[in-house]
Parts: C-alpha cells; structure tokens; sequence
C-alpha cells in the first residue's frame, strides 16, 4: 500500500520550509487564495471553477418576486420552503412510494418525476427533509450549522458533479483538517491531518523531512508491513503499514477507538485507509477533482430538487412502518427504502445490525477571541485524553451567510461518538458484514422494493456515492424496468 505522494512537481519544490508548523491564523480558515482554499498550487487540484457555479432556482424565483422579497425585507435569502406533515389526504395511488428523504430518496424520486414523469410520494419520518445532511441558519447566532455534523461535498465523478449544480450554486472550498496531538516531547501540537511532511516534522524531534523522497524513506523506515506477508487484513495492520507504529499511535489508534468503540484491529482495513497520508504538504483533506459547498447550504439542494413539482409529494413526520401497519400506505408500483434494512425486517427476529451515531454537544460562544473559537472548521482530538473525537465550528465556512464572518459570537459542537441513536455509520467489520449478507438475501427476494442508499445497504457511502449510487439504479429502471445497482455497494 502507498500513500500519495506528491500531485505536483512544482508542490514538492516550492514547499521546503517545512519545519514546525506555522502560528495559525485568526478568522476564517484561509489561506493565500482564500476562505476555505488550500495554498497554491493545491487548490489549482480543485476543478470546481473560482467563481461560483450551479443554479439555485428557489432563490432565483423568489429574487425575482417583489411579494416574497416585500414579506421578508430582512433576509438575504430565500426562506425555507415549509413542507406539509403528516399523512392525511394522500391520493389513493402513486407510481413510487420512497421511504426516506436523504440523498439516496431525494435522487431517485427527482430523476423518476423529471425523468419519466412517475408521481412520487415520499415519507420521512423526520420534521425535515435532508436526511443527514440537513442544515439551518440558527436563529440566535445567524450562523449556517448542519444538524448532524460537519459535511463537505467532493468527488471524483464529474457525472455527480453535473448533477449537483443543477440543484445549488456551489462554492469551491478545499476542507482542512488540524490536530490536536502529543507530540515525542510531550508537548501537544496543531498539526495537519491527513498527516503531511509538516505533520511528522512537528510531531517527532528526530524527523527533518524536507521533500517527498525524504518523507517517503521517512514512511518506509517506520512501516511494518503485515506478518502474513499479504494484504492488510484489518484496520490496524493497514495503518502499520502506511504509517508506522508512531504516527498510528498518535492519529490513528485512540482516534479510531473513540469514534468505533472498537480498536482498529476489529475494523476492516477499508476504515483506516478512507484518510490519505501525504508525502507532501498538501494539506488538504480530500484529493477529489471536485470540492465545493453548497452557497446557501445544503438543505437548499434538497429543496431544488423536489418542491415546486406537481408529480413529487413530500410528507414529513410519516412514520412507514405506522402507516403500513394501520394500512395507510398508499397502493404504489415500486417502494424505494433508504431506512436501515434490519428494520425493514425486524419481524423477522434476526439481530440487529450495529450502527454509530454522534452526540453533539452545542455551544454558543459569544467571547471568541476576535471572533473564533479555534483554528480552522474541524479540529481532531486524536488522543486518549479527551473523550470527544473533533470540535468542529461552523463559522470557518465560506458559504456562511453573507457578513457573518465580520460579526462576533460563534458556534462550536464537540462530538462524541455513541452505540444509541441516530444510526449514522454501519460498523465495517467481517461480523456485520456476514449478517448484512443475511440481510441482502431477504432484500433481494423482494419484488418491486429497491433498497437504496447508506442505511439500506449498509454501506459507508460519501454524499457522492450516495448520490451516483442512486443515479446509477435510476439508469436501470429507464432501461431495463427495475431499480436494481449497477454494481455492488462495495465496489464504490
Ligand atoms: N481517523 C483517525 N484519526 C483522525 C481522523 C480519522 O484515526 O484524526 C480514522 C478513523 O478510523 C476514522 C477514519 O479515519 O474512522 C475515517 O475518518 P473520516 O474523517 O473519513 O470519518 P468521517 O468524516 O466519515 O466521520
């Protein structure tokens, strides 16, 4: 296994100076180019284009209406659109009942209705549409937060890529993530994660590494490659392998332990290698060509997506599996389910699948030293000292509302990771995955019922994947007739 090494000559070269890590700098997160860009030439990796690109269609039919501008003289921004709750006075029939209004449930009721003109009915038991990615504006602070944790869009398919901007103005922004670590003299120090050459410079006395041949001997002299002589066969000996013993223990290991409860040793390999480590100083925490936030959040993507369309029909509050019981569900040709699939089949009696969920705890900082609480967006705690995994502090966004950053106040959330509730992560180990497959057979006897997305396919997937995921079965319905994937969830 290697890590990545250098993306650009001209990178390796001009970045020298390594050393320790510089102060970091007050205010957004910015570099030379800007809020949320990485420093040349990194940043010229992201293809998504300077400016802002991609349609937001509420805001632009509500700029363009006195009325609605007139009944919200205040805002900058189009409101929220309210959608209705509850189940009462459905039509008796519709072509797709979708179970869940996340990305997965968002994309393939969006291509059915302007794709094939299907009419679609989508139940959400939640009080807002999103799925996990749902954001707000806090009334108190004005500031954009996500209400289940920190996400930042990247892919590498510009398929996705396209689809996206039809949904939201996008704003380029490359996420970088900082550290808090004990380094070799003890002392805790702000470094770069994914680890960089700045990164071991700062965190171990002996190492001095200035260009990426360096780095990489650096890397080859402390990895210890499985006993096997084979694949990594889990998550620890994959991280001893790109990393060595020293920086697994001081990124990887407790890190991995708070957010799973289980020691890398008890986690697939695929876990601990989602984090790339770099030869260079690239600091940036994704390589995908496209990385971009969407300018006026990302419930706005959901909102383009699906109001305003006579054929979709959104209902929050509606809990499938009430309705089914008390007979409410209306008749429907196909049932597309993004929940968690052991639900689907809890009459069965089988064990439950293990999932993660994050405890947020929220807090409104009103004395920030010159407006922030800390460094940059996302600061991880990789350490066994504290029990939270990374604060994270929304205000760093770009795509925060327009003069935000000028004003004080801001929010941070510290998280914690928790077995009880919300299910946010399927746990990727060979136990799940063997009762998954358990799972997968039942579902796959269904007719006319596609299990779609994070939860139903018990699968990591990146808002990305998610999205291509559903795009992909879509394409299937429109040539074949049946929403089925196109490959596996764990081909993705
Ligand atoms: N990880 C780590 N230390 C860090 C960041 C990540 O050990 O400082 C490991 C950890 O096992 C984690 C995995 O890398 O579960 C993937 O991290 P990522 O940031 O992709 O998780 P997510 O953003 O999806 O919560």
């Amino acid at each position: 296994m290697t890590c990545e090494s250098s993306l650009l000559d001209v990178a390796s070269s001009s970045s020298r100076e390594v050393g320790r890590p510089r102060a970091m700098p007050r205010g957004p997160f910015a570099s030379s180019t800007g809020v949320g860009r990485a420093e040349p030439p990194w940043d010229a990796l992201n293809r998504c284009e300077d400016v802002v690109v991609g349609r937001d269609d509420v805001y632009e039919s509500w700029r363009a209406d006195d009325d609605a501008r007139a009944a919200s003289p205040a805002r900058v921004d189009a409101p929220p659109v309210m959608w209705e709750k509850g189940c009462s006075n459905l039509s008796d029939a519709y072509d797709v009942v979708v179970v869940g209004c996340g990305l997965s449930g968002a994309a393939i009721a969006e291509r059915c209705s302007r794709a094939l003109g299907m009419k679609v009915l989508i139940l959400e038991r939640r009080d807002h549409v999103g799925g996990n990615c749902y954001d707000y504006v806090d009334e108190k602070s004005d500031i954009r937060c996500s209400k289940y944790g920190a996400h930042l869009f990247h892919t590498k398919h510009q398929r996705v890529w396209e689809y996206v901007k039809k949904f939201s103005e996008w704003t380029p922004y490359e996420h970088r993530v900082r550290g808090r670590a004990r380094a070799s003299d003890g002392e805790m120090r702000l470094v770069p994660i994914p680890p960089t050459r700045e990164t071991v410079n700062a965190l171990f006395e002996d190492a001095d590494v200035t260009n990426d041949a360096e780095m990489e001997a650096w890397y080859d002299a402390e990895r210890i490659q499985p006993a096997s002589g084979g694949a990594p066969a889990n998550g620890e000996e994959a991280a001893l392998a790109r990393v060595g013993p020293r920086l697994y223990e001081a990124i990887f290991k407790h890190y991995t332990k708070k957010q799973w409860d289980k020691y890398p040793e008890e986690l697939d390999a695929s876990v601990l290698t989602r984090l790339p480590c770099r030869t260079t100083n690239d600091d940036r925490y994704f390589s995908d060509a496209w990385q971009a936030l969407p300018r006026r959040g990302y419930t706005r993507i959901f909102e383009n997506m699906l109001a305003n369309d006579p054929n979709v029909t959104v209902r929050l509050e509606c809990d499938y599996f009430e309705m089914k019981k008390s007979g409410k569900v209306p008749r429907h040709e196909i049932l597309v389910y993004t929940g968690q699939i052991d639900s689907y089949y809890a009459a069965m009696g089988m064990p439950k699948l293990e999932y993660r969920s994050v405890v947020f705890e929220e807090e409104y900082v009103e004395d920030a030293d010159e407006g922030y609480y800390q460094e940059a967006m996302v600061v991880n705690y990789p350490g066994p000292d504290v029990p939270y995994t990374r604060i994270v502090e929304y205000k760093h966004l770009p795509n925060q509302p327009e003069g935000r950053h000028e004003k004080p106040g801001t929010i941070i959330a510290r998280e914690y990771s928790s077995a009880t509730g919300e299910p946010y992560y399927p746990v990727p180990n060979p136990a799940n995955r063997a009762l998954y497959e358990k799972y997968a057979e039942l579902a796959a006897k269904e007719e006319n019922v596609a299990f779609v997305g994070r939860l139903a396919s018990y699968k990591y997937f990146n808002m990305d994947e998610a999205i291509l995921n559903a795009l992909e079965m879509f394409d299937n319905l429109r040539e074949r007739g049946v929403l089925d994937p196109k490959r596996a969830p764990k081909d993705f």
